[in-house]
Formats: C-alpha cells, sequence, structure tokens
C-alpha cells in the first residue's frame, strides 16, 4: 500500500539553523500520528516540509504517491495551524460561508447542488457548531474556530488532517471533546498528523509516535515509545522538562 506521506532523507536550515537532519519515516491510511519533540526540535517546519510549504535543502517528499512539489491534491489536506486559534487575520466570513470555501475546493465548480450544500451542513453538524452557522469565523472562541477549520476540511473530504497544536488557548473540557472528535474521525478512517506538547493527550490517542530532536529518535508505535527512553534522549541537554505520563 502506499503511505500517504513518504519522507526519505529529508534536511532542512533556516540559513544556519539546522531545523530537520536526514528525517525519514512514513505515515500510513488511517494513521493516528502523534508528533512530539521539545520546543524548538523542528516538529512545526517537519509539518510544513509533509505539506510543501518548505523545500527540502536534500532528500524526498511524496502526498499520496505524488511528488510533494508536484501535489495538486490539496483538497485531500485539512491543515489547522497554531495561528488558528487567535482571531488575527482571519477572514470576515460566516462560518457557512468558511465551509463552504472547503466544498468548492473539493467540488472545483462555481455553483454548488443540492448535495453540496447537505454535505456542508452535515460537516457542520458532524463536529457541533450547526448553531454557529451564521456566525462570524472571527468571532468565535478559539476552540469553535478550531472546529469550523476541521469542518472546512471535511467538506472538501480531506482524508488527511494535519494539526499543530490545535488546543492551544483552548479550555480543558472543549480540548477534551476536541479530542474526542478526532477520535471519530480517525475511527471513520480519516488520518491524523497532530503536534501537541502535552507528551500524556498524544499517547492516549494516538497509534504511533514520531519523537523528533532535529533527528528521528522514535518512529512506531505508541506502545514501544511509552517503554523506550527515546523521549528523554530527545530531551537530551535542552534543559527543558520531559512531562512523564502513567
Ligand atoms: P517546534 O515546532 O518543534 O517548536 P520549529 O520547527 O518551529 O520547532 O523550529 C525548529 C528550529 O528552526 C528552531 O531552532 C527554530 O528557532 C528555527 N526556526 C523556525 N522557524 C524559523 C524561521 N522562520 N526562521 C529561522 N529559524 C526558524
Amino acid at each position: 500500500m502506499t503511505p500517504i506521506v513518504d519522507i526519505q532523507n529529508v534536511t532542512f536550515a533556516y540559513g544556519e539553523t539546522v531545523a530537520v537532519r536526514d528525517v525519514s519515516l512514513t505515515i500510513e491510511e488511517g494513521d493516528f500520528l502523534g508528533l512530539v519533540g521539545p520546543n524548538g526540535s523542528g516538529k512545526t517546519t517537519l509539518l510544513h516540509l509533509m505539506l510543501g510549504l518548505h523545500e527540502p535543502d536534500s532528500g524526498t517528499i511524496e502526498l499520496f504517491g505524488q511528488p510533494v512539489e508536484e501535489f495538486d491534491q490539496g483538497s485531500r489536506i485539512g491543515y489547522v495551524s497554531q495561528k488558528a486559534t487567535s482571531r488575527g487575520g482571519t477572514m470576515p466570513v460566516t462560518v457557512r460561508e468558511a465551509v463552504t470555501m472547503g466544498r468548492f475546493a473539493h467540488a472545483g465548480h462555481s455553483r454548488l447542488t443540492d448535495t453540496d450544500a447537505e454535505i456542508v451542513d452535515d460537516a457542520m453538524e458532524t463536529v457541533g457548531i450547526t448553531n454557529l452557522a451564521d456566525r462570524r469565523v472571527n468571532q468565535l472562541s478559539g476552540g469553535q474556530r478550531q472546529r469550523a477549520y476541521i469542518a472546512r476540511a471535511l467538506a472538501s473530504e480531506a482524508d488527511l488532517l494535519a494539526l499543530d497544536e490545535p488546543t492551544v488557548g483552548v479550555d480543558a473540557e472543549s480540548r477534551d471533546a476536541f479530542y474526542r472528535l478526532l477520535d471519530s474521525l480517525n475511527d471513520a478512517g480519516i488520518t491524523i498528523v497532530l503536534i501537541e506538547h502535552d507528551i500524556g493527550v498524544v499517547t492516549d490517542r494516538a497509534d504511533r509516535i514520531t519523537c523528533i530532536n532535529q533527528e528521528v529518535y522514535h518512529h512506531g508505535d505508541t506502545e514501544s515509545f511509552v517503554e523506550s527512553d527515546a523521549l528523554e534522549q530527545a530531551y537530551g541537554s535542552t534543559g527543558q522538562v520531559v512531562h512523564h505520563h502513567h
């Protein structure tokens, strides 16, 4: 089976600062992959490389079997960036309009059919924001905005969700509900890549873990990650605190 993401020997530096060094990994269809590592260990950079937002200095990246630089099926990917919880920069569109844009991205035609409109409604219902359909996205709370982004990805029939610390600034209750939503989407077959600084949250949910600090310290199932000392090694000399999970 072709992996959804196939990264081979990828190195990337910002000027002199090497962010990702000789990373190789694959993400398979249906995976719930947690991407962990200390602050500044290259997690966001690696996610951006996967999505074609940076060009690697060396190595190759394929998405859905296609070289990332030629990838033309953008609607298959839903990306929730770190900035998605902040209000700044969000267009003054309603939730329904934002989710409908996701449907346009998939359908590729300018007049949406009744079926498209139903799919938009279903996407909002799945993530529990039907009651917010006519609110402006920039008036939503962080947690509500995350759901709107996910609904947009569902409307575009994305089969890969890439999430960069999606619950920063979201209260604990909404965070739990958000992660239950991710679980149910993963159960429905959507592949998930999640950057999350709370190691316990990731190991509770992800079936595979990639632990990096420039280089890969672990890439494999969660159980063997928890039993290994990969996390301690990755934190190594950074002086950052390792949050243990029990
Ligand atoms: P993480 O997501 O794990 O916190 P990042 O991928 O954001 O790590 O950063 C990895 C390294 O690259 C860090 O040393 C960071 O300072 C550096 N870095 C990130 N973005 C930039 C940038 N736009 N310009 C220069 N250096 C950057």
